[in-house]
């Protein structure tokens, strides 16, 4: 049997997480004090209908103490679906929108046949058409004492209140990382499998909060090795954390022969740089405060990468190329700044127009305070003046984003206007395509 079937909660007790849920479900199961409807509102990672069925099972088992039992004759037929007086739709697939009406409007009304309770769980209600809603309703004012709804949705807000209302409403929370974890861990000593933390940490973070997902994975690396980070990363073609702060500390280096030997020994890992660049951006994301202006600069390049990965034969030809062009860029940024000569000359070469261009971003910078405001100024805005315009190019999405804020706007058109008076100021955002066209066509 696959590892998340048998390891499938069966009883409140091997839910994981949800405490709350589990201890008032258990407490009303108990005290046969239960509601004759329930919704279950869940973020999409917690495990589906597992809970809805324990407490169906709850309701109906026959044993005296700890329900379920999953052993009585109920709970039995439950569990191998061989009862029509458990009933479950999933309201967001077509093949069954059709059987809504008809199972609700014909057959709720009928007693139960083989269970003390006739229990529906109607999953994702809120897709119900607004008929299928209104045949609910009427069963629900007046409930026959041997029908109960279960219904769960991921989006309570689209859930009429009148059925809200009438219904007992738990919230469930997503799964915490320590609680799959700890779960995982569980089942690594129940299987007798060899693990490290740390391979598990890296199952957490691939599954995206799913338990089952996680669970799966567990099971596919068990079968060949013991469940190391780096085992999982081999197996599953990703990178450990340690990979990434490796190959972000190279990339700060500006060292191309060092960037580019890293790249191809990622390759030789197997690693998916596709998959690779989503780690790197949401590890950036989650240290952004942490250094601010570089972790900026580096998710603007990954991001670049990220936008135009398909456009390379290979993920590691765009990787190579972008850093390239990037780090020359930089890289000349720096020069012209270290070497006021070079500068110097280089200007004269240049327009009347551009210098006076130039003065505004320079004269721009020192007046302004936030440092990323002062970054994306200095390498990624171009300025066009025409007549009485200035139009000022923000390169990038994210980068017009973070300028378009309104404090951060509105500081800026404040020092433009006193830059530069008797002139209109424009924002626009530009990709990096445009920017270029923008260029030769000049
Ligand atoms: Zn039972």
């Amino acid at each position: 049997m696959a590892l998340y079937l048998k390891y499938r909660p069966n009883n409140f007790e091997t839910i994981v997480g949800q405490e709350q849920v589990k201890d008032i479900l258990k407490a009303e199961v108990k005290q046969d004090k239960l509601s004759s409807s329930y919704v279950f509102f869940w973020p999409r990672w917690t495990g589906k209908t597992s809970t809805a069925r324990i407490l169906a099972k709850a309701i109906n088992c026959t044993w005296e103490w700890e329900k379920p039992c999953n052993e009585c004759e109920n709970c039995k037929l439950i569990d191998s679906w061989r009862t029509l007086d458990f009933v479950e739709i999933d309201a967001a697939s077509n093949t069954q929108v059709d059987k809504i009406r008809e199972e609700i409007i014909d057959k709720a009304l009928y007693p139960p046949t083989s269970l003390k309770k006739k229990i529906y769980i109607i999953d994702e209600v809120h897709m119900l058409s607004k008929s299928a809603f209104n045949a609910l309703l009427k069963i629900m004012e007046e409930p026959p004492a041997y029908l109960n709804f279960i219904l769960a949705t991921t989006e309570l807000h689209k859930v009429p209140e009148t059925i809200i209302s009438r219904c007992e409403v738990f919230n469930f929370k997503r799964i915490s990382q320590e609680n799959i974890i700890w779960r995982l861990e569980y089942i690594c000593k129940q299987e007798w499998f060899e693990y490290e933390i740390d391979g598990l940490k890296l199952i957490w973070k691939i599954s995206d909060g799913w338990l089952r997902d996680a669970i799966k994975y567990l099971e596919q690396v068990s079968i060949i090795w013991k469940i190391t980070a780096e085992n999982v990363s081999k197996f599953l073609w990703i990178a450990p954390e340690r990979q990434i702060t490796t190959f972000l500390s190279t990339i700060s280096t500006d060292n191309l022969d060092n960037i580019f030997t890293e790249i191809e020994d990622l390759q030789s890992k197997w690693i998916d740089l596709t998959n690779f660049l989503k780690d790197i951006l949401s590890y950036l994301d989650e240290h952004l405060l942490e250094n601010t202006e570089e972790n900026l600069r580096l998710i603007n390049l990954f991001n670049e990468i990220y936008v135009n990965i398909k456009l390379f034969p290979t993920p590691a030809l765009a990787y190579k190329t972008i850093i390239w062009n990037k780090k020359i860029q930089f890289n000349e940024n720096t020069t012209t700044k270290t070497t006021p000569e070079k500068q110097e000359t280089k200007k004269n070469e240049e327009k009347v127009e551009t210098t006076e261009c130039e003065d505004i971003k320079t004269k721009l910078i020192s007046k302004l305070n936030s440092p990323i405001v002062k970054w994306i100024i200095k390498n990624f805005w171009e300025i066009d003046e025409e007549n009485w315009n200035i139009i000022v190019y923000i390169i990038s999405n994210t980068n017009f984003q973070i300028i378009t804020k309104p404090e951060n706007k509105e500081i800026l058109e404040k020092e433009l206007a006193w830059i530069c008076p008797n002139k209109t100021i424009e924002i626009k955002n530009i990709t990096k395509e445009e920017y270029f066209e923008k260029q030769l066509s000049n």
